[in-house]
């Protein structure tokens, strides 16, 4: 569908809303979904019944194909409220564009640029008292597509729903966190599935990481399948390193390509560093680490941002990080970021929406 081609979206508020119930300096992420939710059907070849409904319970089928053969995928994505109201997305349209590379490799249709970012605009504005405005806080997006035919069978099913709902989110203060490198289990290989957000994806991690927990460690460093020699991403997180004036990032279609991680490079060069996106390997980062040259490492994504490393464990020995508080880069781009996405400062680049 062309960008000039308006889908028209039916709106159905809510009679009830419950705004008034929710406790705004109590926030517990995920849990409290504001009134309103888009949905949209994919049938016969083609989008339909765009609406805007109370958020509420879907009906499925036990069949449901998305249950049994995992066509399942989604986005992050946060929204910030100005001083004067205005409501901000930040670079929505890098999730489109990657929501529909995900779609692409699990063989599901493309959702268009009028109901995925139209649609999550309109639906902002009628939820728009539920962006929070304390600083720190923002409202949390969540685009996703899942296959709904009712038949067993490996197939691509022949219907789909994308819905998007939004949650309020406190302010996140993360502590720094430690990693272990996962030496055995894998996330992704080349070929497969890992530059893609489906739900599978998570599924995965969730066994060696309660693993890496009850060693200790807050998250996994993930590592190539098929040698553990080169780092890829540390959970819901892209890894940035700093080795003196370089900021280096891990690259390739094993990893998720997070918006956060490609505005931080961005940033980077912006303010003379030197951006490198390359194969990042394990013992170049331990002996980095060892010789005292690796003076930031950090995980970036939209929960939090950026989330300091303080902790590296490799086959059985634990690797410690220069103190958060002498981190110049990150600290820089964490401050400048919350100013930029709360209108505080001018947008040179163009990332509210
Ligand atoms: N890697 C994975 C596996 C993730 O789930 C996320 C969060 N979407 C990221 C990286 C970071 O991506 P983004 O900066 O777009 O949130």
């Amino acid at each position: 569908m062309s960008a000039t081609e308006q889908i028209s979206i039916r709106v159905e508020p809510t009679s009830t809303s419950r705004l008034s119930q929710v406790d705004f300096n109590n926030l517990k992420f995920g849990h409290i979904m504001s009134d309103h939710m888009l949905v949209a059907e994919y049938n016969n070849g083609k989008w339909e019944d765009v609406s805007i409904v109370p958020y509420g319970e879907l009906s499925i089928s036990p069949s449901m194909s998305a249950l049994h053969y995992g066509q399942s995928i989604f986005e992050g994505i946060k929204a910030y409220k100005f001083d004067d109201g205005t409501v901000s997305i930040f670079r929505p349209e890098n999730n489109w564009e990657r929501f529909n590379k995900s779609a692409a490799r699990l063989q599901m249709p493309e959702v268009p640029e009028d109901i995925f970012l139209g649609g999550m605009k309109q639906l902002l504005d009628i939820d728009r008292d539920w962006v929070p405005s304390k600083e720190g806080t923002s409202l949390y997006i969540r685009p996703f597509m899942f296959a709904t035919e009712s038949a067993l069978g490996v197939h691509p099913s022949i219907s789909y729903k994308f819905i998007v709902i939004t949650c309020p989110v406190g302010a996140y203060y993360s502590k720094p966190i430690s990693l272990k490198v996962e030496t055995h289990y894998t996330r992704a290989a080349e070929g497969g599935v890992g530059f893609s957000k489906n739900a599978g994806n998570y599924a995965l991690s969730l066994y060696p990481t309660q693993l890496a927990n009850d060693e200790g460690y807050d998250q996994i460093m993930w590592t190539d399948a098929l040698e553990h020699k080169y780092i890829e991403e540390a959970g819901t997180a892209n890894l940035i390193f700093r080795i003196g004036d370089t900021i280096i990032t891990p690259h390739g279609d094993t990893i998720l390509h997070g918006v956060t991680r490609r505005t931080i490079m961005q940033l980077a060069e912006e303010w003379g560093y030197k951006a490198e996106q390359r194969k990042v390997s394990v013992k170049e980062l331990i002996d980095g680490i060892e010789a005292g040259q690796v003076a930031e490492a950090f995980a970036a994504g939209t929960a939090a941002t950026i989330t300091h490393i303080d902790r590296i464990g490799f086959e059985g020995k634990d690797y410690t990080l220069p103190p958060v508080e002498g981190r110049e880069f990150s600290n820089k781009v964490l401050d400048y970021l919350n100013q930029l996405r709360y209108g505080k400062i001018e947008d040179p680049f163009g990332w509210n929406f």
